[in-house]
């Protein structure tokens, strides 16, 4: 078998005003989805989405440029598997595109599932929790929150994961304010859910630590980013103050750079994603997670073709946790495939079909035409 094109499908939608939502400073307006599609000789067709924060433009100009060395190469050699260099997102979220395309290419080959070639016995469906939690103001109605979660439990997913909300200095938010919506929320949840919080980076560790404690007090799950990614030494000093898994490193590509939090033991929980770095990479960075006694549990935003190739590795990990599921992307993110793979009760069910188990739907880029522009506008008040 050869490969004999690659090429890159840009998908766009622009959100309508409600679905629009809002954290720290900006507003999102816009879905976006670049899918590398590797065509071979023998009609077998490899698809693999690449993280749009990439920039969806500039991730299709490396694609391009990575397929000179693709085109006429056998797709199940792992010889031509290109590597993130945790330099270029754009070069990073390519490789990762390519490198699910290959996998989901290696399975079908195989005729068997690509959790199946990543391990002996994978799971047959993972447990998914709600992403979002990021749609209220502390302006308008900060118990918008508390709505949300009540219509998720309602859905039956059994975890949600939210953010801290607008800028906090537009609204003189403090920690304490902060954390009493976070203590009615656990209220009104009252143990029908797992909850976990994402700092986006946002705090300081003076701010992160009591919130920590807090979350620990009242069984959250995780709390993920809490202060800027670069302060390894802060992410071991709060590791270290809690119970609770202090997580990050979605940005991070390659498992050289998740070396010094390892040495540091600065996460308890590491999320890379197959869509940023390649299912190649993520389980290099497992394996070397697990030698430190460290979890993996990826990152999983955007649309549903990432959230297939995270979904079999997360099937196929030592200790599987839950997957991401993003709540708030719209149609883009299951229209894109001919059929949606099954969910119920929370929980994903890994499709029968070999590879990654799902195929695009007929005519999307004359549905979904990408929309130049960035995804986001900056708020000011
Ligand atoms: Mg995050």
């Amino acid at each position: 078998m050869k490969i004999t094109k690659v090429e890159t499908l840009l998908l766009s939608r622009m959100h309508e005003l409600e679905r629009q939502w809002v954290t720290s400073r900006f507003r999102v307006i816009k879905a976006d989805c670049p899918i590398v599609v590797i065509h071979t000789d023998e009609g077998l067709t490899g698809i693999g989405e690449a993280c749009a924060y990439g920039i969806p433009r500039l991730i299709s100009e490396w694609v391009d440029w990575l397929s000179i060395e693709l085109i006429g190469k056998n797709p199940l050699d792992s010889r031509i598997v290109p590597h993130p260099n945790g330099r270029s997102s754009a070069h990073d979220c390519a490789v990762a595109g390519i490198d699910c395309a290959l996998w989901d290419l290696k399975g079908q080959a195989a005729g068997k599932r690509v959790s199946e070639l990543l391990t002996a016995k994978p799971l047959e469906k993972v447990r998914l929790y709600a992403s979002s939690g990021c749609r209220y103001d502390w302006r308008i109605r900060p118990e918008q929150l508390i709505d949300e979660a009540l219509d998720y439990i309602n859905q039956g997913l059994t975890a949600m994961k939210f953010r801290i909300g607008t800028e906090w200095s537009w609204d003189g938010v403090t920690v304490d304010r902060f954390l009493g919506l976070v203590r009615e929320l656990a209220q009104t949840v009252n143990g029908r859910m797992e909850l976990m919080l994402d700092g986006n980076q946002r705090l300081t560790e003076e701010q992160a630590l009591p919130i920590a404690k807090e979350l620990d007090r009242l069984g959250f799950a995780w709390f993920e980013e809490p202060i800027p990614q670069l302060d390894v030494a802060g992410y071991a000093r709060l590791n270290a103050a809690v119970d609770l898994p202090i997580t990050g490193g979605e940005q991070w590509t390659t498992v050289e750079q998740f070396r010094p939090y390892f040495e540091k033991r600065a996460y308890a929980i590491v999320q890379p994603d197959a869509g940023w770095c390649g299912i190649t990479e993520l389980m290099r960075i497992a394996e070397m997670a697990d030698h430190y006694n460290v979890d993996l549990c990826p990152h999983s935003w955007h649309n549903g073709l990432m959230g297939m190739a995270n979904a079999h590795a997360v099937a196929a990990l030592p200790h599987p946790r839950v997957l991401e599921l993003c709540m708030i992307q719209g149609p883009l993110q299951w229209e894109i495939f001919a059929e949606k793979p099954a969910i119920q009760d929370g929980w994903l069910a890994l499709p029968a079909r070999p590879g990654l188990g799902v195929q695009l739907a007929e005519g999307l880029t004359e549905r979904f035409p990408y929309i130049e522009g960035d995804y986001m506008v900056q708020v000011t008040r």
